[in-house]
């Protein structure tokens, strides 16, 4: 599992940490694969495109062990190491990954004698974890051999990942969050729930034994080296706080505390491992059996980017990340006011989440569908439209659907439904897309994507293509 969690890491969002203005050489960065400097000779220099990281490929390919060729003609560079052959084209944003077509954010570039290509690219598709320090300019490379977790791969996410003392917990706690006047408490393995309430003062309290938190959980929520932390909460007259804390070591118990304001009711379902403790209920009777399951569909919303990682920026320079966040936000709004659904947004604020984060998110709660929403940028303002991204076969169908709502909400023009090896879409195990709205290197999408209307009336198509998908109205 290690090995693949490695294969599967791509943080190339502190790549981002380059300003964002147009085409700069990266002050003569420099790139270490496993810790030893690559030759960067003559013309061959590590270059900040529009935000992305461009490196030289035939120097990190040569340094990998590839046979590199170049193909004046067709400009085309062709890699070749075992049974693996890559081709990309220099001005195209599509490359062959052994018979694959993989898109790019942003196409290979001519420089005099040597071919740059994302720095993103080159970690998703040779399986290299990558790091980068803004202060010395330097790009990291490491092969899975060699062994990044004792390496310096601080710049993540800021959260130490922190693992339980001397736990035998065969479950974990992956997240909390409290919205709708719903505590969820998302768990995966073998969790034993049990809720009470008391008084003096009024609180509802959740034991989930043999349970750990998971060495995300302090990604999205604050969790100290006491294994202890807790949310505010604020505009629900219920509830003051929310508390969390490794209870006790054995057997590990999490204990998750409510603060009410005042002794309240409530119903505690399980939904595949998605614990919701509802205060929307005005019942008296006693709470619901742990275990029933409520038949809820459950949907996870990704807004793109976040924080330090602020995506594409638009040609007037408004930013991707705010973006994505208000169309998320809305559609969330629109879906929550389903019964029928459980939804859940990766961020619902200015936060980073790592990629592999979002997906497990997703994959915790066993969710039945997952959205990820980004708007697109070119080498060229002409490119204008939207676009629905697929990677496995079983999304394809809910793709279609999704982008027959969104094109005809969005009203740009219609891109397609395409195959992209995008992480959120490989690495989530349900039926998921990547929505590409529309170009914010584009005046006129730029212009709409930040338009009120213009987002209230795409998270209604989004929300209706999520809802036709999972059959629920
Ligand atoms: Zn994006």
């Amino acid at each position: 599992m290690k090995k693949i969690g490695f294969m599967a890491v791509f943080l190339f969002v502190f790549l981002l940490a380059f300003p964002h203005n147009g085409q700069a050489a990266a002050g003569g960065a420099k790139i270490y694969l496993d810790d030893k400097e690559l030759n960067l000779s003559g013309n061959a220099k590590v270059e900040n495109v529009n935000g992305n990281i461009m490196i030289p490929f035939r120097v990190v390919g040569e340094n990998l062990g590839f046979n590199v060729a170049w193909e004046e003609k067709t400009r085309t560079v062709t890699i070749q190491k075992d049974s693996t052959v890559m081709k990309l084209v220099v001005d195209q944003k599509t490359a062959d990954v052994n018979g694959k077509k993989v898109s790019m954010d942003i196409a290979p570039i001519l420089r005099t004698d040597t071919v740059i290509v994302p720095l993103r690219f080159v970690s998703e598709e040779m399986g290299l974890t990558v790091d980068w320090d803004n202060t010395k300019k330097i790009v990291y490379l490491y092969t899975q051999d060699y062994g990044i977790g004792n390496s310096n791969n601080g710049a993540g996410a800021g959260s130490g990942n922190q693992t339980n003392p001397g736990s035998n917990a065969t479950a974990e706690v992956s997240g909390i969050s409290f919205q709708d006047n719903q505590l969820m408490i998302a768990t995966t393995g073998q969790v034993k729930a049990d809720s009470f309430k008391m008084t003096g003062p009024d609180r509802i309290v959740i034991d989930l034994q043999n349970a750990e938190f998971s060495n995300t959980f302090s990604n999205n929520s604050p969790l100290d080296q006491h294994f202890t932390g807790s949310l505010d909460i604020s505009g629900y007259p219920d509830v003051s706080k929310i508390r969390y804390s490794l209870y006790n070591d054995n057997p590990s118990t999490i204990r998750v505390v409510i603060d009410l304001t005042h002794a309240k009711n409530y119903k505690l379902t399980n939904n595949n491992g998605l614990y919701i403790v509802d205060l929307n209920t005005s019942d008296s009777s006693t709470p619901a059996n742990p275990g029933g399951g409520s038949g809820k569909k459950t949907v996870v919303i990704d807004a793109g980017h976040g924080a330090k990682d602020p995506g594409t920026t638009g040609i007037t320079g408004k930013k991707e990340k705010d973006f994505n966040l208000a169309l998320v936000l809305k559609v969330g709004d629109i879906l929550k006011q389903d019964p029928n659904l459980n939804v859940v947004l990766t961020r619902s604020d200015d936060t980073f989440l790592e990629l592999k984060d979002r997906a497990k998110i997703a994959n915790d709660l066993k969710a039945d569908a997952f959205v990820s929403i980004h708007a697109n940028s070119a080498g060229s303002s002409a490119a204008s439209g939207t676009e629905t991204y697929y990677q496995r076969d079983a999304s394809k169908e809910f793709a279609n659907v999704m982008h027959k709502h969104l094109v005809q909400a969005a009203g740009l023009s219609d891109r397609g439904v395409r195959y992209g090896n995008f992480h959120v879409i490989r690495e989530t195990k349900m039926p998921a897309v990547l929505l590409e709205v529309g170009y914010l290197s584009n005046k006129n999408d730029e212009a709409a994507l930040f338009s009120e209307s213009f987002q209230q009336r795409v998270a209604q198509g989004i929300a209706d293509g999520i809802k036709e998908y999972l059959g629920v109205e």
